[in-house]
């Protein structure tokens, strides 16, 4: 399926006008290019739309075109999802639009040049020229290519379709499956599985919630201890039973689903006894994993390792993490794909993988392509300019438990709680924020 925004401005005569146009500006001095200089971003959400943003307001759409590629067609917006799981009514709003995507663009008015376009749909292969979308075969040419794939996670957080319609029903089924469950298990003490955890506790304050963590205190040790030591005492004092420096081994099918063998009429659900590493029993009856996502960069696979070419971009996608491996400036790892950049979850850059990191890695990458745009407009094509290299300097972090209650840590370790982490982010999980940075209306 493809939809195109502003579709309007390819209305019936305008190639022949566009083709009379451009003939005539080949004589004509830069900046504006004969053709549109091309730059295609492949997903939307934190990084791409970024890029996107930030690049649009810098350049008419005579002087660069953007194609946006999206399977989804919307930003879903991952940090608001574990509130998903128990809302039914917030689970639509968590697919955010793309209709106003360019609504900040330089568009020069007086210009036959095609505004920029979000295509919705599957990319399936890439080369140092090309990208194609698998649903329609159709090919797309680039100058300059932004991978922001980034990463899938599993249902709860989203299902695995790619139609809004289809994905929102299937997570309400799965929101009204877990309301019927008397007992959760909850795998992983990452945020994701902490404020999961805290989402069900609050709505559900008579359900039995057990998280599951390897480690003795909640997170990852890269994060400061004493942020740790808080937050586990205030999941505790909240109401999770902590099952710590344990881990719990389960099957695939053993992750309750909506529609699963569990949901059936004659409730209660069968009640399930979970045996950890360590031997302590736990018994549940409904179990969540919350551990990990995939990296979306298999469609580069095959171009990085095509033998006819004596894979001479074999080991820029990293076999076992399926991330690639940029430069500090976010560029593509080798000397011939310099216009290539990947921010956001897709990378290797080494920092912890969150929204906020992808919103600024998106903004950096369209800094850097203004700065090689600006050069080749100018005509001067000899000389290297100097981009910016990321810099990971946002050492904050806002854990929910529902939505009045956590535990943060903002710049210089300060620690804070339930006041501050309700208002900046329990409230709506930063989904109206999201909203404000793709230019729509939040629908409160
Ligand atoms: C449950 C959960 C809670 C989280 N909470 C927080 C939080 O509170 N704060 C925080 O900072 N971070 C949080 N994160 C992490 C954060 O969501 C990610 O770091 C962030 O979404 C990464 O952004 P991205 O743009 O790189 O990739 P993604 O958000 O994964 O976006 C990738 C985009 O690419 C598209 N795409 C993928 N493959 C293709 C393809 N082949 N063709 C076309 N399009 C494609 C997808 O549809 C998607 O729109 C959370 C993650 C999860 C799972």
């Amino acid at each position: 399926m493809l939809y195109t925004i502003a579709a309007a401005s390819l209305a019936a005569g305008l190639p022949l006008a566009y083709l009379l146009r451009n003939s005539l500006c080949t004589t004509m001095a830069p900046p504006t290019p004969a053709q549109p200089i091309r730059v295609v971003v492949i997903g939307a959400s934190c990084a791409g739309s970024n890029a996107v943003i930030g690049l649009v307001r810098n350049f008419t759409q005579a002087q660069v075109h953007v194609t946006v590629i999206d399977k989804r067609g919307h930003a879903y917006y991952y940090p608001a999802s574990p509130r998903g799981v128990v809302s039914k009514d917030f689970i639509p709003k968590i697919w955010v639009p793309l209709t106003h995507l360019f609504d900040k663009a330089k568009y020069d008015s007086s210009s036959l040049a095609p505004r920029h376009v979000v295509v919705q749909g599957t990319v399936s292969a890439v080369d140092a020229q090309t990208v194609t979308v698998a649903e329609t075969g159709q090919v797309y040419a680039y100058d300059y290519l932004v991978v922001a794939t980034g990463t899938t996670f599993a249902s709860p957080y989203v299902q695995d379709v790619n139609d809004k319609a289809e994905g929102v029903q299937r997570a309400q089924r799965y929101t009204s499956a877990l309301a019927r469950a008397r007992s959760v298990v909850v795998v992983g003490g990452g945020p994701t599985g902490i404020e999961t955890a805290g989402e069900i506790l609050h709505s559900y304050p008579d359900k039995k919630v057990t998280l599951i963590h390897g480690d003795d205190l909640l997170l990852s040790s890269a994060l400061p201890e004493k942020f740790r030591w808080r937050l586990t005492q205030r999941a505790r004092d909240f109401g999770i039973e902590l099952v710590l420096n344990d881990r719990l081994d389960f099957q695939p099918e053993d992750v309750s689903q909506a529609g699963g063998p569990e949901e059936r009429d004659d409730l209660p659900y069968p009640v399930r006894t979970f045996t950890t590493r360590a031997g302590k029993t736990i018994e549940a009856d409904w179990l969540i994993s919350a551990i990990g996502g995939k990296v979306e960069t298999g469609y580069l696979d095959a171009w990085f390792n095509s033998a006819d070419k004596g894979t001479p971009y074999a080991g820029l996608r990293d076999d076992k993490t399926h991330t690639i491996k940029v430069t500090d400036t976010l560029q593509l790892d080798h000397p011939d794909l310099k216009h290539i950049f990947v921010p956001g979850d897709a990378n290797n850059f080494p920092c912890t993988k969150t929204a906020f990191r992808s919103n600024f890695q998106g903004q950096n990458v369209a800094k850097n392509l203004t700065v090689l745009i600006n050069q080749r407009l100018s005509g001067k094509s000899s000389g290297t300019p100097k981009l910016s290299p990321y810099v990971d300097n946002i050492n904050a972090m806002l854990v929910t438990l529902g939505p009045e209650a956590g535990v943060g840590i903002m710049p210089l370790g300060i620690i804070v709680g339930d006041w501050v982490v309700r208002k900046f982010k329990g409230s709506n999980m930063t989904l109206s924020r999201a909203y404000d940075s793709l230019n729509v209306t939040y629908p409160a």
